[in-house]
């Protein structure tokens, strides 16, 4: 009688057909890479799965002066290599598979960049462009009070994601200080600079993408000022990407919002899109461009692509009309596993998201040290030492995806989860 196999088992159990379904498209990828990593599976199962889902139900003063409920995550996937550490996003959209999915992302991208944390994420079923300031700060606080005795600089350190930003971190900050009677910066990074922030973080994961995006162009003998790129999101992984691209002598030629893109062949002005956006809330109605839609957008003609709005915009459906050379992915997600295959089949360069917005979890370690040490590096500093690791991380990954033949997002995962398993081996497993 053939012996079962528990890995094919479990992966029954939890492969579905949803290709747009984050934790599923996760997933598929780590099964995967600990197919070919011959992961042993008693690793496979406690990796495989979250190690903590908190469901919490917020309620909310509003203006109006009645009660309204939100229903908010947290989401730790993995402590292994040091205290959880993953963003919160406020969307009317945001799910638990979503937020299990992003957790997961957290524990991988740590491991693929080497810093000492595992993965979480958080998240609030909220519309915050329909609440007030004083609103989103009641809900910030209530959210983060639930959830004092499972986050910690110890424990698990948030950070800012889609709709949440510096204000929503010194929030977070001081209620979680005004628990403990003490000031504790720690507790969050993508903090303000003069409250225990690090220069470099608002830009980090643009910066991050920028440095990726320097190695790969080497690979295609291609020079800043020949190198064309089409950039999908203008906020603080899209927008400030293409702000240093442009800075660097790359050519942006399309850039765009929830509203829809803009595109210019000579390339556009960066500096100036964005103060636009700023002022008008929208790309919509900027002179000396084109508007296209999102989809349109992303099938421009580049050399370079940068995803950096949303999970899912490259899907089985658009994956063989995408021609750019390579693909960076500043967002979370951006790809599905069935876009993967279309695009390695087609000869795209993919630069996974694990690595290639990694620049923000890096700073945000810095940021965390910088906390704990009580003393504070010049920007420079904090810019080299992140420049370092992603170059370095970027190498390590082309290495390991020649070394084992396979697709840099394979490489990737089976990297991520190479040192996450040879570390909880080393600890051992408390069962
Ligand atoms: P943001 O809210 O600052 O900006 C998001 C941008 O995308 C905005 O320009 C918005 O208009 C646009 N957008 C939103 N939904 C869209 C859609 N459906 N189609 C097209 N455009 C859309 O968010 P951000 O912090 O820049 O994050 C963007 C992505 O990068 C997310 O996937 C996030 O998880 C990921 N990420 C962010 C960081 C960070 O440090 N902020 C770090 C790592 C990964």
């Amino acid at each position: 009688m053939t012996k079962a196999n528990p890995m094919a088992d479990e992966m029954r159990r939890f492969v579905g057909t949803d290709e747009k379904n984050p934790f599923e498209a996760m997933s598929e990828r780590f099964d995967k890479a600990a197919q070919i990593l011959g992961l042993d599976p008693d690793l496979y199962a406690v990796m495989r799965v979250p190690s903590r889902e908190i469901k919490v139900y917020i309620p909310v003063r509003m203006d109006s002066g009645h009660i309204q409920v939100f229903e908010g995550y947290r989401v730790q996937h993995n402590f292994a290599r040091g205290p959880a550490k993953g963003g919160i996003r406020y969307a009317p959209d945001v799910s638990l598979d979503e937020v299990k999915a992003l957790s997961a992302w957290m524990t991988w991208k740590c491991a693929v960049v080497n810093v000492p944390f595992g993965g979480a994420k958080g998240g609030i079923i909220c519309d915050p462009n329909q609440m007030s300031l004083g609103e989103l700060e009641r809900l910030t606080r209530r959210y983060t009070s639930e959830l004092m005795d499972f986050i910690g600089p110890e424990r698990d350190v948030p950070a800012p994601d889609m709709n949440t930003n510096e204000q929503t971190m010194a929030w977070i900050m001081d209620t979680y200080s005004m628990h403990a009677r003490h000031t504790v910066t720690g507790i969050v990074t993508g903090k303000p600079v003069p409250i225990g922030g690090s220069l470099g973080r608002r830009e980090a994961t643009g910066r991050g993408v920028l440095f990726c995006v320097n190695e790969a162009i080497k690979r295609f003998n291609l020079t800043p000022a020949e190198t064309t790129v089409v950039v999908q999101g203008a906020g603080n992984v899209g927008g400030l990407g293409a702000q240093l691209m442009h800075e660097q002598g790359y050519k942006v030629i399309g850039i765009s919002d929830v509203h829809g893109g803009l595109v210019n062949r000579d390339g556009l002005d960066i500096p100036k899109v964005l103060d636009y956006i700023n002022e008008n809330k929208s790309v919509e109605g900027y002179p000396g461009a084109d508007f296209v839609t999102n989809e349109e957008l992303l099938e421009v003609e580049c050399d370079v692509l940068a995803p950096c709005a949303t999970e899912n915009q490259i899907t089985s459906e658009n994956s063989p009309r995408i021609k750019c050379k390579i693909l960076a992915e500043g967002a979370n997600g951006p790809t599905t596993p069935k876009a993967d295959k279309i695009l390695y089949e087609n000869g795209v360069f993919v630069i996974p998201d694990i690595l290639a917005n990694a620049g923000g979890v890096t700073v945000s370690y810095f940021e965390w040290v910088q906390d704990r040490m009580g003393y504070f590096w010049r920007e420079d500093v904090v810019n080299e030492r992140l420049e370092e690791k992603m170059v370095a991380s970027f190498n390590e990954l082309c290495h390991f995806s020649e070394k084992h033949n396979v697709d840099t997002r394979t490489a990737a995962y089976m990297l991520a989860i190479d040192r996450v398993a040879y570390d909880t081996r080393m600890r051992g497993i408390y069962a």
